[in-house]
């Protein structure tokens, strides 16, 4: 199945909310929506051309997961019926653009929405396993930057999944960036990134 639409997720992981504080990121409990078209999708094997003079461009390592459809108004105990496949991505951002963007009150896809601003790995079967008990890891260069652990959510799939659902009819193509935990950085060209979980599989792409 191929990915039609991409949502995202952000301000998921208490911690990452944390450490944007000084960029004015505050702990309100309310997660964001926002989207990125399929086209900044970068399958593993093709390099991610990052963006030249925009300021810092951040990886944000995030579980993926594929939607089966579900359609509108999808209630948060019947949510996981709808997921299809499991794996991890990068939701890439311009955090420099994104601040000036968030301080003018302007919306965020000049610095979500560019192309490769999507890496993602492949997607395994759902095997109904825990989705909220889901570890990995983001390293750049082989040092490790970020460690995540989905238990760690504000709002778990099934909730994401049913939120969504209010808004749109959702389509089987349709896929999730579920949120970033703490450790974002900057990413440069040269860099070599590496996406790993138990269950997840293990995904590097090369920068350019
Ligand atoms: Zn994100």
């Amino acid at each position: 199945m191929n990915v039609k639409r991409i949502f995202c997720i952000g301000k998921n992981y208490a911690d990452h909310v944390a450490e944007l504080a000084h960029l004015g990121y505050a702990p309100d409990g309310e997660c964001v929506v926002f989207m990125k078209p399929a086209s900044c999708i970068v399958p593993e094997g093709e390099d991610i051309v990052l963006p030249k003079g925009v300021g810092s461009i951040h990886h944000e390592a995030e579980l993926v997961v594929l939607l089966t459809g579900g359609d509108r108004d999808v209630a948060v105990e019947d949510a996981l019926d709808c997921v299809a496949g499991i794996t991890l991505g990068l939701d890439l951002t311009l955090r420099d653009l994104q601040t000036q963007l968030k301080n003018k009150g302007k919306p965020w896809e000049l610095a979500k929405a560019f192309d490769c601003a999507a890496p993602l790995g492949e997607f395994r079967p759902y095997l109904q396993q825990d989705l909220q008990a889901l570890e990995f890891t983001c390293h750049v260069n082989g040092v490790l930057r970020q460690s995540g652990n989905t238990a760690h959510m504000l709002y778990s799939v099934a909730r994401q999944i049913s939120i969504l659902s209010q808004t749109w009819a959702l389509q089987p193509g349709d896929a999730i960036y579920t949120g970033t935990p703490a450790g974002v950085g900057p990413l440069l060209p040269g860099d070599q990134v590496v996406l790993q979980g138990k269950g997840l599989g293990r995904y590097q792409w090369q920068c350019t």
